[in-house]
């Protein structure tokens, strides 16, 4: 009798993953390359990339370049894709994973109080176009213009895969930070989009929307440095996620595996929350 459950026919693919210097995309990165996926790591800074790469080549043995990129440069992109067509050979995947937010452009204040209209700065209203323009360029163009770029060679081949980094911002914005919820809502929208332009050719796109996961960027804002508790937005979030904790880059990985792997082949356009249930609860 055949095996009703396929291989994850993911051996010798060549991945490319941007931001792959940083948290999450280093750890992706390697859960692909642990299961004999070729490498790309493609990072703003350098130093970073070329470390994943070369940790990665030592644990798993398999093929990894850390490659200088930026996603807003189509110029650094085209390079880059040359230099890992030559190295690594066609590409199968594309992780978009680089993204984050810009302090230029979260408010102060969650909420305006009628009771004192005397610091509207600190509200809406004291938001810079300048941050505005700089989170949402990074997060959404920084997805469009490496999938114009590194997709070419999935769909000249019929087959591939992309996967974008999403956020829970994506459902429902988060208080503070409305380009970074707006560019995340665009990463979703633009995934069902791009999964139908290509649903013929082969080529899957869909994206995770990682929950709240405790990292160096946000530990000040979550862990109170002096006594070690939760901050009140740090509690806010424990209570909004029924499983009480934070995730971790690593539990993101699988439904990354699953969702460029054969095990997910009718699969296109859909957005994975990976949240311990933040999504589905409604706070009551
Ligand atoms: P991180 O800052 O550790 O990683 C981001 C990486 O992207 C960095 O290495 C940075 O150098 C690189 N980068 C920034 N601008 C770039 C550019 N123009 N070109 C190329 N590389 C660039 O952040 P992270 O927490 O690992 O986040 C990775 C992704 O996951 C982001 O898209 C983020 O929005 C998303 N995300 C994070 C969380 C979280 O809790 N950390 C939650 C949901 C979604």
């Amino acid at each position: 009798m055949t095996n009703p459950i396929k291989d994850l026919n993911l051996k010798d693919k060549v991945a490319v993953i941007t931001g792959g210097g940083g948290v999450i995309c280093s750890v992706m990165a390697k859960a692909l390359a642990s299961k004999g996926v070729k490498t790309a790591i493609l990072d703003l800074k350098k130093e970073n990339a070329e470390k994943v790469a070369s940790d990665i080549k030592n644990a798993f043995g398999t093929e990894s370049i850390g490659i200088s990129a930026n996603v807003l440069d189509r110029g650094s992109l085209e390079a880059a894709k040359q230099e890992i067509n030559e190295r690594l050979g066609s590409i199968d995947f594309l992780i978009n994973g680089a993204g984050g937010n810009a302090p230029s452009a979260t408010s102060k204040a969650e909420r305006i109080d009628p009771a004192d209209l005397d610091h509207l700065e600190e509200t809406f209203f004291g938001l810079e176009l300048e941050g505005f323009d700089k989170t949402f360029d990074l997060n959404f163009k920084g997805t469009l213009l490496p999938s114009l770029v590194f997709a070419k060679d999935m769909v000249l081949k019929q087959n591939g895969g992309i996967v974008n980094i999403s956020s829970m911002n994506s459902y429902r914005p988060l208080t503070k930070i409305p380009a970074y919820s707006a560019s995340k809502a665009a990463i979703n929208n633009f995934t069902q989009w791009l999964a139908v332009h290509f649903a013929k050719t082969g080529v899957r796109v869909n994206a995770i929307a990682p929950g709240f996961l405790l990292t160096n960027q946000n530990r000040f804002l979550l862990i109170d440095e002096k006594t070690g508790e939760a901050t009140p937005r740090g509690h806010k979030i424990i209570n909004g996620t029924p499983m009480e904790r934070y995730g971790t880059p690593e539990e993101l990985t699988g439904a990354l595996i699953f969702l460029l792997s054969d095990w997910s082949e009718f699969i296109t356009g859909i957005v994975i929350p990976i949240d311990g249930g933040f999504s589905a609860y409604s706070g009551v």
